[in-house]
Formats: C-alpha cells, sequence, structure tokens
C-alpha cells in the first residue's frame, strides 16, 4: 500500500459548493452506530473491525470491492421484526433487497417468511430450504412457467397483480387440480417515500389494481367466483425509505374500506391485510429510522382501530420489510485508487467498484455515507466526492461527504448501509466483475456469494 503526498481539496472553511452536505463532523474517526451495522468498531489501532474482525484482514482475504455482511446484526434484525409482530402477524423478507441461499436460512431460522418476485429468487428459496407455505409469489408479470412452478412447489400465497393474472392462476391452478391461496393488490392512491406521502393521483403506474373506479372490487368479485382460488386477502404497498406512518394510516383505512365492502356485499371477511414494506433506514447519521417494535405498535393500532370502526373482525396483518431489515447489515469495503482534488469545488476519491456495485445514487440520487477505515486520521476534512471506474460521470458512489485531507491510495474506506439493493441490483458494467459477499460473525468470516471471474464473464459470452 503506498501512499503518496497530492494537493489538499477545499476546506471547509471555503465557500463549498452546493451539495447535500451538513457541516462537516466534529470528528472523521467516528462510526455512528445509526449507519453501521451493530459489531463494527475500530480496534487499538484504528482499525475498523466487524464481526471481530478488521477490515484490513478482510481485504487482503478477499480483495476489495467487497460487501461485508454482519450476520448477526442480520439475524438481530430480523429477529427484531418477528418478535415485534408476534404471532398474530407474518413477517415476509422482501427478497429482491438482496437474497442467497445464506440469507434464506437464517430467515428460516429466525422464523421469517420470504417473498419473491421471479423464477430465479423462488428457485434460491426453494433451494435454501425455505418451506413452500412461507412463500410469498409477487410480481406484475409473472410468466405462465413462473405460476406453474409456484403452484407445483406449494407456494403460501400469489399476489394478483392484474385482472389477467387472477384467470390466468385461476386457470394453472385448476389444472394442476389444485387450490391456490391468493391475495389481491390494490393500489390505494397514497405513494409514500422518505419523509413525505401523496394521497392522491399516484394510481399512475404499473403495480397493482386501482381501488379508484370501483376496479379493486371488481377484481375481488371476479375472483372470489373462481373455485381453483382462495382468495385470503388484501395486499397494499405504497412505497419505499418511509419514515412517516401517516402513508400506512392513509392505505389501511382505505384497504379496511374495501374489507367492509367485500363483507357487504358477499358476505365474507377476508382474513388477511398486507401492508407491504418500505420502512426507511439510516444512510446518514440526518435519518431517524423508527424501530420495529415502534412500527408493529403503530400499524396494529391503525388496522384495528380502523376495523373497530367498521365492525369488522381483525384480520391478521402481515409486512414486507427488504430494506429496513438487510440494509444496515452490510457495508461496501473499497480500496482508493485516485484521489483529484479540484479547486474550489471539491475532491474525487475514485474507488475500484462503483456504480456496477451501487446503482442507487445514480438512479436515485440516494445519498450514503463513507469512512477511512484502514486507520484513523486527525488531518482536516474536505468535501469529497467517492466516485467509481466506469465510463460515465454519473458513476458516483457518495455524492458529497467529508474524508479526511491526508487521504492517500491504498487506503480503504468503506460506505455503511449498502446492504439492500446493492448486490441485487449490481451488473457488469464496463465487464465490472461483481464483488463477493463476505458475511462475518464471531470473529469468523466466509464468503457466501463468491467474486464473479473473467471465466464467469465469459461462459455466457458463446461466440
Ligand atoms: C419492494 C417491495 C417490498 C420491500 O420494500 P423495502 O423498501 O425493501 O422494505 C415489499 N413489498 C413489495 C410488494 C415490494 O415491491
Amino acid at each position: 500500500m503506498s501512499r503518496s503526498a497530492h494537493p489538499a481539496g477545499p476546506r471547509h472553511a471555503d465557500v463549498l459548493p452546493e451539495g447535500h452536505y451538513s457541516a462537516p463532523p466534529a470528528d472523521l474517526n467516528t462510526l455512528d452506530p445509526k449507519v453501521w451495522s451493530q459489531t463494527v468498531t475500530r480496534d487499538g489501532d484504528g482499525v475498523a473491525t466487524v464481526g471481530g474482525i478488521d477490515v484490513k484482514t478482510l481485504a487482503e482475504q478477499y480483495g476489495t470491492p467487497a460487501y461485508v455482511l454482519d450476520e448477526a446484526d442480520f439475524r438481530a434484525r430480523a429477529r427484531a421484526w418477528r418478535t415485534a409482530f408476534g404471532h398474530d402477524a407474518d413477517v415476509f423478507y422482501a427478497g429482491k433487497a438482496f437474497l442467497s441461499r445464506a440469507i434464506v436460512r437464517w430467515l428460516h431460522e429466525e422464523g421469517l417468511n420470504l417473498d419473491v418476485c421471479s423464477g430465479g429468487e423462488l428457485a434460491t428459496a426453494l433451494s435454501a430450504g425455505m418451506p413452500a407455505d412461507r412463500i410469498a409469489f409477487h410480481g406484475n408479470n409473472k410468466s405462465t412457467e413462473e405460476i406453474t412452478r409456484a403452484i407445483e412447489n406449494g407456494v403460501g400465497r400469489i399476489v394478483l397483480d392484474s385482472f389477467q393474472e387472477i384467470v390466468r392462476v385461476a386457470h394453472i391452478a385448476r389444472e394442476l387440480g389444485k387450490r391456490q391461496r391468493v391475495q389481491i393488490r390494490i393500489t390505494v392512491g397514497v405513494e409514500a417515500h422518505t419523509h413525505e406521502f401523496i394521497a392522491t393521483a399516484h394510481e399512475d403506474q404499473k403495480f397493482g389494481i386501482p381501488l379508484a373506479g370501483g376496479q379493486a372490487a371488481e377484481a375481488v368479485r371476479r375472483a372470489l367466483q373462481l373455485d381453483s382460488l382462495e382468495v385470503i386477502g388484501i395486499h397494499s404497498h405504497i412505497g419505499s425509505q418511509i419514515f412517516d406512518m401517516s402513508g400506512f394510516e392513509v392505505a389501511a383505512h382505505r384497504v379496511v374500506g374495501l374489507l367492509k365492502d367485500i363483507r357487504d356485499e358477499h358476505g365474507v371477511e377476508l382474513p388477511e391485510i398486507d401492508l407491504g414494506g418500505g420502512l426507511g433506514i439510516a444512510y446518514t447519521s440526518d435519518d431517524d429510522p423508527r424501530e420495529p417494535h415502534e412500527i408493529a405498535k403503530a400499524l396494529t393500532e391503525i388496522v384495528s382501530r380502523e376495523c373497530d370502526a367498521a365492525k369488522l373482525r381483525t384480520p391478521r396483518i402481515s409486512v414486507e420489510p427488504g430494506r429496513a431489515i438487510v440494509g444496515p447489515t452490510a457495508f461496501t469495503l473499497y480500496e482508493v485508487g485516485t484521489i483529484k482534488p479540484l479547486d474550489g469545488l471539491r475532491t474525487y476519491v475514485s474507488v475500484d467498484g462503483g456504480m456496477s456495485d451501487n446503482i442507487r445514487t445514480a438512479l436515485y440520487d440516494a445519498e450514503y455515507s463513507v469512512a477511512l477505515v484502514s486507520r484513523t486520521s486527525d488531518a482536516e476534512p474536505v468535501l469529497a466526492r467517492v466516485v467509481g471506474k466506469h465510463c460515465e460521470s454519473g458513476d458516483i458512489v457518495v455524492k458529497d461527504a467529508f474524508l479526511p485531507a491526508d487521504l492517500a491510495p491504498g487506503d480503504l474506506i468503506a460506505v455503511p448501509a449498502t446492504g439492500a439493493y446493492c448486490r441485487s441490483m449490481a451488473s457488469n458494467y464496463n465487464h465490472v466483475l461483481r464483488p463477493p459477499v463476505v458475511a462475518v460473525a464471531d470473529g469468523e468470516s466466509r464468503v457466501i456469494v463468491r467474486r464473479e471471474t473473467e471465466e464467469d464473464l465469459l461462459r455466457l459470452d458463446v461466440g
């Protein structure tokens, strides 16, 4: 690891360019437990450790970039959700956030259920031994082959997303001589993201069947007539990275309104209501997510209050957190390659990964934090932008963050809260190889998803 001197970037005392950053933190060496997984700390030499292993050892053993996943933290979060919702509710982990066979086994052991939304996710779940009746199958365009495989394997529920799919799933179930448990996904006209929600006009999207105009009621009417379907409930998912519970309040009110209409029209009280996922996590120290027990309490109260008002028996609730379980449990470990201070602007720090291992910044303008983890530093903070090695100027991992002025090539930096939607959305752009996922627990580490090789790439390219 060579260390070369470089001219310093702009100081925080200078006029800073526009961006989403607050003042530099008092101490760049502190690893805020809000954004880092539970077992992350620094050892006596100032090197960050996770699960009792220091990041230099991990980098030497597995190379960089690498996603480092804190197994104890994952299990603790999964368990916290399970415990918070108790036995009268189900927690379905949203597999699309990050799915691997180790994850499936941990979820199974911790008593969670699993959402999948493709044949590939279903295959992963089944191959790792998740009981099919604890799997829910989602998606707005499941193929006939996927539906067939799901029903043949006995998945616990299929979430119906369109009028065509009601008929399609009913037909396939009948052909297979089965009665399939289904939920109907509706859009309630609420969309929530982060601190805001909008309570009208968000039916203009591809998922679900609109409540508006009686379409959802019509979907239920049709599904109830089909013998090969057992309609167990209504499903609503309102958004992502949500901190404010008021969107769920409006959604629950509207879903319960539909349950009441169904009871009045058909004389049936559907036994389940699924309120989806979307609960937010802390990507930076400015974010204040709620704890699972607060979320469980709020959602349970909202649903039972609405049901009491509608004189309905309170249905069994299910929720589908993805990000809130896996997001905070991993960080991406990178090695610094080049450093370019741009006078009056900021310092560009290039790492050995980028938009191929974290597309969220480019895709959603997402915010992340970053820290020097291979050592501590008392140098002053400089405004930095962490960028990747791809041929794209939008290849940004962390838009604005402060790093110490003495940062040098060869240093290891890490971006926390990359457990969700990073490996699962990773690509081979520029034929860059997707990083491994390394799980650490109790002083031991192991690869749960290995690094891609050039051989893997060339195997697909059959000439
Ligand atoms: C994406 C998704 C989730 C999980 O969302 P998170 O933001 O990861 O909690 C849950 N349910 C459905 C239907 C989804 O599409």
